[in-house]
């Protein structure tokens, strides 16, 4: 196989809005860096953002960074760790006025300023009544974010290699992180990329579930990557299901839905929210509206011909608000609903959305692991945005946190890497066969005979994650999941690709994602079921309280024994008073 080697200052894995808000840093700085990416960047999934970027810029009524980090605080049900949280919270508005003069083309109030909507559990004075704090794009936020860094990062000189796959990481005796290896998906040629630093910023993994608002692309492989490395997996049992996903389809209808004044009616007409949230009502957080609707359509109060879907009303706002705040909304709605919702509602159920959990980092970027009682850096590997967990979502994110979230670390963490390079250490020299357990992984689906179907196992893997592991969790589901999930991930070590060419090869690229889905499927199945309690987006039957005295913990996962390790929650902010955690109401 034709192996060839590259020499750079820092990878980055992943050109969604996380890897090219770190990249741009770089690259500004100097630095030499290549920016990996399966798809072209533009295509990553952040271009998929709908609602918007929260920060408290107080353009619509007064806020304060303050309430912002509250309500993150809130909205992860105290799992959240308090100086990431404060951290993030603080430097959202210089995150934003950063995008603006990058020249993001937000949307603007009459006034010239930044236009903000309302959100998901965002309110003013600390849980008083609900506040604008998302900046928006109309409803293509993300697309616009995406652009933007992308053509920013074209200027400041960032080498893009576009479909060329990262496959795994190297590391070395000492366990320091060495660069990656990666298949350029035309050739099929396998490329050794030494660093002396590392980012891995490729994204969510909601393709592990069967109804998920995520691209196929999104597959946890900078996961896949990070566990095959001996590194623990953080917070995994906690997946976002959206509440409004468009039925039998899971394509995303954004909160920004809600926050224009849209809402949720059962079969009888009940704008059932009211019962739920007699506060938020439509604008709690999405664990509790996700549950009020399952619970809804367990209740035999669903719509739609098998009653498993709630509708979501918005013909109240008016044609023309719909067609300036929200044109994505109505041609999704048309195209995946065949419905017009200037006229009628859409039939909506929750769908899995967003991974809490991720590769464990610190405030710099930095991946970090259990050592001896406390926490170690991996030298040379970094994580940002849906792959890592930082944690400023804990268990459960607040809507457009993600995108600040991306920005503020993805920054951070360019720049720490930047500070050590320019330290102008050498590059550590490769382990010999730095190559060899990814090439032994591609000979085993060159060479399997009579194995398993990609599609097949795949599939078998989606459907246990959904019905084992869905919205509400039941001990015995649980239970049978993690035999089951074991099993699949037995089959997945025995799958055959029927087109064995070198060259461009989706076969070989589809059985590789594979390889990664199940490492995060294992994960979320075994952490899931070791949690006895109820947290943020983690519902159990059994345990259906809040456990803080034993749970306030952050699980760590580990693929060797399938072993879970807890370290607490870190309450203490930086600078102001911490949040004491009490009971979560809406
Ligand atoms: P991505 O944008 O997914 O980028 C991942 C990158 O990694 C891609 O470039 C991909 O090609 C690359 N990659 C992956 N694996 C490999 C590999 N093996 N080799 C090479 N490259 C690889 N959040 C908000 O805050 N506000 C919103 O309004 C909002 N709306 C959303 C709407 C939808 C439909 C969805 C699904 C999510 C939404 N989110 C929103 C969440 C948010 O968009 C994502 O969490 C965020 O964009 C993820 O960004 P990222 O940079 O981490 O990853």
């Amino acid at each position: 196989m034709n192996i060839k080697n590259h020499q750079f200052d820092a990878v980055i894995v992943g050109g969604g809005g996380a890897g090219l808000r770190a990249s741009l840093q770089l690259a500004e700085a100097g630095v030499k860096v290549a920016v990996l990416s399966k798809v072209f960047p533009t295509r990553s999934h952040t271009v998929a953002a709908q609602g918007g970027v929260a920060a408290a810029l107080g353009n619509v009524s007064g806020d304060n960074w303050l309430w912002h980090m509250y309500d993150t605080i809130k909205g992860s049900d105290y799992l959240g760790d308090q100086d990431a949280i404060e951290f993030m919270c603080k430097n959202a508005a210089k995150a934003i006025i950063e995008l603006e003069h990058f020249g993001m083309p937000f949307d603007r109030l009459e006034n010239g300023k930044i236009f903000q909507r309302p959100f998901g559990g965002m309110t003013q004075n600390f849980g008083e009544k609900p506040i604008s704090r998302t900046c928006a794009v109309a409803d293509r936020t993300g697309h616009a974010m995406l652009h933007t860094l992308y053509q920013r990062n074209i200027r400041a000189n960032t080498q893009f290699f576009v479909e060329w796959f990262a496959l795994d990481l190297i590391r070395d005796a000492d366990g320091d992180v060495l660069g990656v290896i990666a298949l350029e998906i035309e050739t099929g040629d396998i490329h050794v990329l030494q660093a002396k630093t590392t980012l891995l910023a490729t994204g969510g993994a909601g393709r592990i579930f069967q109804a998920s608002t995520n691209a196929f692309i999104n597959t946890g492989d900078g996961l896949g990557m990070a566990i095959r490395a001996g590194l623990p997996l953080q917070d995994m049992e906690f997946w976002q299901f959206h509440p409004t996903g468009v039925l039998h389809a899971g394509v995303l209808i954004t909160e920004g839905v809600r926050g224009e004044g849209g809402y949720l009616v059962n079969s009888e007409g009940e704008h059932f929210m009211e019962r739920y949230a007699p506060h938020a009502k439509d604008l709690a957080s999405r664990d509790v509206i996700s549950r009020a609707i399952a619970t809804e359509i367990k209740a035999g109060r669903g719509v739609g011909k098998n009653k498993d879907a709630v509708y979501l009303k918005l013909d109240h706002l008016g044609e023309e608000l719909i067609s300036k705040r929200l044109p994505g909304i109505r041609e999704i709605a048309k195209t995946f609903a065949n419905v017009d919702p200037v006229v009628d509602p859409i039939p909506i159920v929750p769908t899995a959305h967003y991974m809490m959990g991720g590769v464990p980092t610190n405030l710099d970027g930095q991946v970090v692991e259990p050592s001896n009682g406390s926490e170690k850096v991996v030298n040379g590997l970094y994580a940002v945005g849906e792959c890592a967990c930082v944690s400023v979502h804990g268990a459960n994110r607040l809507g457009s946190n993600s995108l600040l979230d991306l920005v503020v670390f993805g920054k951070v963490a360019g720049d720490k890497m930047a500070k050590e390079i320019a330290l102008n250490h050498a590059h550590k020299p490769l382990p010999v066969d730095a190559a060899g357990k990814t090439l032994a992984r591609i000979s085993r689906l060159n060479n399997q005979k009579n194995g398993e179907n990609v599609a097949e196992v795949g599939a078998a893997m989606r459907k246990t994650m959904q019905t084992n592991c869905g919205v509400f969790r039941f001990p015995d589901l649980l239970q049978d999941g993690v035999t089951s999930i074991n099993e699949i991930a037995e089959r997945v070590q025995r799958i055959e690709i029927k087109d064995k060419s070198q060259v461009f090869n989706t076969a070989r690229v589809e059985a590789l994602e594979l390889d990664n889905l199940i490492e995060v499927a294992v994960a979320t199945m075994h952490a899931a079921n070791n949690r006895q309690e109820s947290r943020g987006a983690h519902a159990r039957e059994d345990f259906s309280e809040r456990d803080d005295e034993n749970w306030l913990t952050h699980s760590l996962y580990y693929k060797k024994d399938h072993q879970l390790l807890y370290k607490p929650v870190r309450l203490q902010p930086l600078t102001v008073e911490p949040f004491v955690p009490k009971a979560r109401v809406y």
